[in-house]
């Protein structure tokens, strides 16, 4: 699986990025072994405040954490088993196992601690996002990439925040 980051031009300077080197991943999924090949991109202006800084596709992260060895298919699931259907460690295991999932019973213990962590981030990414918000006048939401309407935004009192959700996470422009 090849995967290109599908933004072109830097977040900063706006100028084209190119290609600094290839990195390769292999995760274990519901799927069987899934290998990543990942081309990752650098911004080469000398004068931009993102210089030399790895660009890698955002679909990554919908694979996998960072440096994680399993799928997050694989995270989620052990999440709901435990959450969700109140399994034991042992109990997980067993079904990941009969899925064909190869995988030692620590490391469950180990993927349980991940989702903890994921649903915690979860849950402080939308507070900050509410406490923000909330200090802010009047909010604006573009949702997906989508301009807001102009005239709109003209008549509202500044200052305004806009958020806009992507594929590579949560971005704030004021
Ligand atoms: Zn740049």
């Amino acid at each position: 699986m090849r995967l290109v980051p599908k933004r072109i031009h830097c977040v900063s300077c706006e100028q084209r990025l190119w290609v600094a080197y290839h990195a390769q991943r292999t995760l274990m999924t519901f799927r069987g072994l899934v290998r990543l090949r990942l081309v990752v991109w650098r911004c080469r202006n000398q004068g931009c405040d993102l210089y030399h800084l790895p660009y890698r596709a955002e679909e990554e992260g919908a694979w996998a954490l960072p440096h994680g060895e399993f799928g997050l298919d694989i995270i989620t699931v052990v999440g709901q088993l435990r959450y969700g259907e109140h399994r034991s460690i042992p109990e997980i295991h067993q079904r990941l196992v009969e899925r064909g999932v190869s995988i030692a019973e620590r490391t469950v213990t180990d993927l349980l601690e991940r989702y903890e962590e994921l649903v915690a981030l979860h849950l402080a990414d939308e507070e900050r996002v509410k406490a923000r918000l909330k200090q802010q006048g009047q909010v604006l939401l573009a949702i997906d990439g989508m301009q807001p309407d102009v005239g709109h935004a003209r008549a509202l009192d500044s200052p305004r925040l806009f958020v806009r959700r992507g594929a590579a996470g949560t971005h704030f422009a004021q």
